[in-house]
């Protein structure tokens, strides 16, 4: 039947992690699944190194570090982590309660459901070539699971973003050769990664280069990737050899299964009310970048706010016989137990 749960939250970003702190405080566990392999949504997959101002109390923080920290703060909660695999289906059993399924297998029965989805699930974006796609997970792959099989290698690298710059650069010190190729002159990685890449491709004896180039199409033999087509800015094809191929295009959020819950919809964002952050069906919430609402504003702060007010309308679903009060952090011993804390400053 599944793992039962009192709350089940679909998406790790920075306001599903603080969904389980707010669910804490009231004494209440969460399992949390995300399609990524990694906590942190947008931040740690769109922008780690970028800093955020608009923290209320911390001036400036990187995006990963944010994610780091508020790990930190969920540690005293004992939340069960569910990655790399997406929320696929969620059902309402006849009693109320909610089944959900994940890609890979993975079954819930819970009492509330809190989708914290962000833009959608994120997905590489693909290689546009046709056919190419048999080579995935073998010669083609869209991310490095392991740097060491690309030692000794003739690796090729697409792409202009961070990513295909940090892999590229990480790689020439493993591989036979590093190929990256980009369509443009400008790159959108940091500047430092894009002249430390520069830099070393001038350097004799280099491992590493850069091709400005579109690819074209692809070269086989005997069943098996071996290079790819490319074209010159000036107009001039040829093929560049490799061994292994690496695609670093981005990810692109997919609303995927969430459009098909009979959740109330619009612009591919979950209609809720602003007392509870509730959806049109009972029990299952929206938080963050996933709702709407009249005068929404997709920020982290605004994610956190809706956090809190959800949690205690979960609260007043799982326990409706009981008061519920307002406590605060300071002052109250249950929530300095359920924090692990002392409740002074020493
Ligand atoms: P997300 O961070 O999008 O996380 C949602 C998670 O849900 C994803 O990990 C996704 O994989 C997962 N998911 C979706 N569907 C499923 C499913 N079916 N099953 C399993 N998992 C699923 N905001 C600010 O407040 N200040 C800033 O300075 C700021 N700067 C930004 C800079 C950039 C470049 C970008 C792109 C955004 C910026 N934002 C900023 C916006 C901020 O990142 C978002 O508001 C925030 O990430 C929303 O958090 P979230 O938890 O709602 O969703």
């Amino acid at each position: 039947m599944g793992i039962r749960a009192e709350v089940v939250i679909v998406g790790a970003g920075p306001c599903g992690l603080f969904q389980i702190f707010e669910l804490g405080l009231l004494g209440i566990k969460a399992h949390i699944v995300d399609s990524l392999s990694q906590i942190g949504g947008q931040c740690s997959a769109l922008y780690p190194d970028k800093p955020i101002y608009d923290i209320p109390a911390i001036l400036v923080c990187g995006a990963q570090e944010l994610v780091h920290r508020l790990e930190e703060q969920i540690k005293p909660f004992d939340t069960r982590f569910h990655l790399g695999q997406e929320v696929v289906e969620l059902k309402q059993n006849d009693d109320g309660s909610f089944h959900l399924r994940t890609s890979k297998g993975t079954e819930f029965n819970t009492q509330a459901v809190v989708i914290a989805g962000g833009v959608g699930s994120f997905r590489p974006r693909p290689l546009r070539l046709k056919s190419i796609e048999k080579y995935e997970g073998e010669t083609l792959n869209y991310k490095v699971q392991d740097p060491e099989k690309y030692r000794g290698k003739n690796v090729v690298v697409l792409g202009g973003g961070d990513s295909a710059l940090d892999w590229a650069l990480e790689l020439s010190e493993k591989a036979s050769s590093v190929t990256l190729i980009h369509r443009r002159e400008e790159f959108r990685a940091v500047a430092a990664s894009v002249s430390k890449m520069k830099a070393l491709s001038k350097v004799d004896g280099t491992k590493i280069r850069y091709v400005i180039a579109k690819v074209k199409g692809f070269a086989e033999k005997d069943g098996g990737l071996t290079g790819l087509e490319v074209e010159s800015l000036e107009g001039v094809t040829h093929t560049i050899d490799l061994e292994e191929l690496l695609v670093f295009y981005g990810l692109s959020p997919n609303l995927g299964p969430i459009a098909n819950w009979g959740l109330g919809i619009e612009r591919k964002q979950i209609d809720v009310d602003t007392e509870k952050f509730q959806s049109n069906i009972p029990g299952i919430f929206a938080i963050g970048d996933i709702n709407t609402y009249p005068g929404k504003k997709k920020l982290i702060l605004s994610g956190f706010h809706e956090a809190a007010l959800a949690a205690f309308a979960i609260q007043k679903r799982l326990h409706p016989d009981e008061k519920q009060y307002l406590q605060y952090t300071t002052t109250s011993p249950i929530m300095h137990e359920r924090l692990g804390v002392s409740g002074t400053l020493d």
